[in-house]
Order: C-alpha cells, then structure tokens, then sequence
C-alpha cells in the first residue's frame, strides 16, 4: 500500500494566497496528499509568496534557504523533500528561482496551481518544473472540490476568490503585473462553493478580489452579474448568514452595491476601502482614478444607505513628491471619515512600476516620521470606535474556543474580535453579547439574555 505523502503549504500575504493555499491542498488531497502543520514531515513544502512587500523577493530566497537545510536533513535520512515556489513571486520571477537556488524543484505560477498534480509527478523524475503562463482554461473549473472534512478543520468562517486581477494598474503597484487582467468566476460556480461551504458547516463567506467589486462574472440568467446582484444571490444559500467582501476600489463602489448595503441584512456593516491617500495631487500621480472628493462621495453614499456602516482603509505615505500640505489632506480625510481601523505603509518602491522611477523620493526619515503621525491619528479613531462598543449589545458569530476554559471567540458585525464566555455547542451561531470591556485588540462581553438555543441559524437576506 502506498504512503500517505504530506504536504506543508506555507501561506504569505493576502487572504487571497490564504484561500489558494487552502485551495492548493484541496487539489493535492485527491493525489494521496494530507495537510501537515510542520514542514520537517513533509514530502512538499509549498512557499506561496506574496511580492507585495518591500524586499519580497530576498525573504522568499531567505525562506528557501530554511527549507533546503530541511531538505538535506531529510536527504541524510534517505528521505525527499520536493520544494514548491508559488504565488505572486513565482509568477514574477518565475525561472530565474530555480536558477537562482538549486533546492528549488518547481515553479508554479497563481493561475497554474490546478496543475500542481501532474507537476509533482513530473518533478519526481527529476525534472526542474517551471508553470508560469496564463493559460487559457478555467483554474477555479479544473480544481478539485475542498473535502468536507478540510473545510470543517478551516472553521465557520472562509473566504472565496470570486475575481482576480486588476486593470487599474496604479503606479506603485506590482499586482497588475503579477495577478494579470481583471478575471471573474460565474456566477454559477461561486455559488456551488458557497454552498458545499454551507453543508460542511461555514456560516460566514468572505468574497474576495484584488478589485473585487469590479466583479463582472456570467450571471444565473446568462447576462454579467455585478458584486451587489451576486451578494443577494449568495444570501439565499441556507446557513450562510454573514457575508462580507474585499479589497474594493472606491471607483468600483455602485448604485447596486451600495443600495445592497441597506437592503441585505446578511452584508455586515464593516467595509475595507483603500484610498491610499487624502490628496488630489497625490492621487493623481498614485494614479488612482478618484479624488479625495469621489472617495467622500462614496463613504456619504455609503452611509445613507446604513448608517452604521464602519469603514477600514490603506494608506501609503512619502509617495514620490508627497509634500507636507499632501500628508496634512491625509491627517485631515482620516478625521473626516474616522475609520474603525486602516493599514498604513511607508512608500518603498517596487521594481518594474512607475513610482519606482519617479523623481523626488521622499527621504526615509521624513516617511517614517509621518507615518508615525499617521498611525496615532488612526489609532485614536480605531480606539474611539471600539470605545464606542462599551455597554452595547452586538451580535457576535461565534468562531472556535479562546484561551481560556469556557471561552469562546468570534466576531461582532464590525469585523472587532469578542471574547465571551459560553459553551461550545453556540459556535456557528450568532449570539447577543452585551460589552462589558474595551480591550487594546478585543471586546469583552457576557451573553445577554435573549440568546438563541443551539440550532442552525437561518440564512441572512
Ligand atoms: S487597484 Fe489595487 S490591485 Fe489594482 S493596481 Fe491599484 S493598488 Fe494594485
């Protein structure tokens, strides 16, 4: 009887690598793979990179420097590691890996990852597998099915690619490069994941996208969807009771979409929407396709249509030219809208894009400086909110066990961790908690009294 073979994916970046690397071990189970927490019992260890970061590229080469010791070690033992590079890196760097290190046994680009099957098979022969192209069949259609078991082990909650790639190509940005041209799925098929995600036991579904709301994919009735038409039609699927979406950009925010906000009472209230800075020039030069004024607009529309919406964000600071009257629009936009939290980033240029050839660079003391502003301005608006919590009752879905014996963690509708003391069997349901602590990083809450006996909740619209 042949060995089960093992196989470590570890996932770096976005919660789109997250959902591949997930997506990656579903295709592999079929081929006699299980998961495997530690890469030492592994017969392949996966790297799925993530070039978004400054020197991307060097960590990767530093990780597969730790797997090549594994490696050796298993080598003097008489057993094989075979190493896998994927993910945004491979695609942008895709044969220069195995060139640059030898450990390396194949290459597997992001939209590749549904041959990984027949790589291995081919690799075991010795070969150096490089797959890096876009080809022309459909990843998400060639892809195994995730096994009941594998998504009941991911918990209640999981995300769903439903677009990839992005058109918008901003100036300092690599993904146009790496992920390619917007792409969607059908609607038909995000719909059958969404609902083999339901038996198996997840409550809450997360769509995501590099441009996600740029979804366009063939609708149920043959004509294109949009994100807003898709998201009602994911709230009838019974169990699915909170859906979320990300990353979206403000010119991609429409009628339809914002309207669902108001009218879907499974869209939680919390939306992630980067503006990357609080000024015009800067906007312009980032190439982003809206003004301070259109982001404003959007967030006003937003709120119209809820008013409880809370809104997260991205900032970059010191982009090539950002004078301190442009960093002041930035200070001055995070008041204005006073976000429930944000990721902020110093610039730090990306070969290949046009900001990293763009004059007047900001030096890194003056990013760093303003940075620090930046995040404290941020800070105070995040702790303001959550303060805001105190006393409130919110409805919590709860997630998996805490730290503590009889603790359970979930979440509230605005995406804030609560931690909450209440027996196991309410994971997967949706409780009233009243907060009775603000944390640094969670709320703390007790049950309150109307909470529902343990059953399936229903599903959200
Ligand atoms: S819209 Fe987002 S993913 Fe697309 S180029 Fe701009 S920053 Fe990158």
């Amino acid at each position: 009887m042949s060995r089960v073979r093992k196989v470590h994916v570890k996932s770096f970046g976005c919660q789109m690598n997250v959902y591949d690397s997930h997506r990656m071990a579903d295709t592999l189970a079929p081929a006699g793979f299980s998961e495997t927490a530690h890469p030492e019992d592994a017969d392949l260890v996966i790297l799925n990179t993530c070039h978004i970061r400054e020197k991307a590229v060097e960590k990767v080469y530093s990780e597969i420097g730790r797997m090549r010791v594994l490696k050796e070690a298993a080598a003097a033992q008489g057993r094989s590691i075979m190493i896998a590079v994927a993910g945004c890196v491979a695609q942008a760097e895709s044969e220069e890996i195995v060139r640059r290190a030898s450990a390396v046994d194949l290459v597997v680009g992001s939209q590749n990852y549904h041959r990984l099957p027949e790589m291995i098979a081919r690799a075991a022969n010795g070969a150096k597998i490089v797959d890096t192209e876009f080809p022309v069949e459909d990843k998400f259609e060639a892809l195994a099915a995730p096994q009941r078991a594998a998504i009941a082990k991911r918990g209640i909650s999981a995300f769903v690619t439903v677009q990839e790639g992005c058109d918008k190509f901003c100036t300092f940005c690599v993904v146009p490069y790496t992920r390619g041209a917007e792409v969607s799925r059908p609607v038909k098929q995000i719909v059958a994941e969404v609902e083999r995600l339901a038996e198996a036991g997840v409550r809450e579904v997360t769509l995501i996208g590099q441009n996600v709301n740029a979804y366009h994919g063939l609708g149920e009735d043959g004509a294109p969807s949009s994100l807003g038409k898709l998201l009602r039609r994911l709230a009838e699927v019974v169990g699915i009771v909170r859906l979320r979406y990300t990353t979206s950009h403000p010119r991609d925010m429409d009628d339809d979409l914002i309207a669902a906000h108001g009218k879907l009472a499974a869209l939680m209230p919390y939306v992630h929407l980067p503006v990357q800075s609080g000024s015009d020039r800067m906007l312009a030069a980032m190439n982003r396709k809206h003004t301070r004024q259109d982001y404003l607009s959007v967030i006003a529309a937003l709120r119209a249509a809820r008013s409880d919406l809370a809104f997260s964000s991205d900032f970059i600071v010191g982009f090539p030219g950002e004078t301190e009257d442009d960093f002041q629009d930035t200070l001055t936009l995070v008041d204005e809208v006073g976000f429930a939290g944000a990721y902020s980033f110093m610039y730090s240029p990306r070969p290949g894009t046009p900001a990293a050839e763009m004059a007047d660079q900001v030096p890194a003391g003056v990013k760093a400086e303003r940075l620090q502003r930046l995040q404290a301005a941020i800070t105070w608006h995040q702790r303001a909110f959550n303060a805001a919590s105190a006393g409130r009752n919110l409805d919590v879905l709860l997630e998996k066990p805490g730290k503590l014996p009889g603790q359970l963690v979930g979440r509230s509708p605005y995406l804030q961790a609560v931690q909450v003391m209440a027996p196991r069997s309410l994971i997967g349901q949706i409780a009233p908690v009243t907060v009775t602590e603000v944390g640094s990083n969670s709320l703390f809450g007790a049950l309150a009294e109307e909470t529902p006996a343990p059953q399936l909740a229903e599903a959200g619209a």
